[in-house]
């Protein structure tokens, strides 16, 4: 079903014990298409998370450190 790891970069083969399993519903001009699985294995789901863009398809991202989380919270001391 889910043939490796979904980062191009890694070559991990499946173990649905470990990591994480992503599943996203393709849109179609009909509705709903099939349901799909990605998955990522347990070191690539430390980094990274899958996001699903109706152009692109299924992505990669990073949620790093490097995403600033500013943005409008107001803390109170
Ligand atoms: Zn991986």
């Amino acid at each position: 079903m889910i043939p490796k790891c979904a980062n191009p970069a890694c070559a991990s083969t499946f173990d649905y014990r470990y990591g994480r399993v992503f599943r996203f519903l393709k849109r179609t001009t009909d509705g709903d298409g099939p349901v799909q699985h990605f998955w990522l294995c347990e070191e690539c789901s430390r980094s990274y998370s899958l996001e699903y863009d109706e152009q692109r398809g299924v992505a990669i991202i990073s949620p790093g450190p490097d995403t600033p989380s500013t943005g409008n919270v107001t803390s109170a001391a």
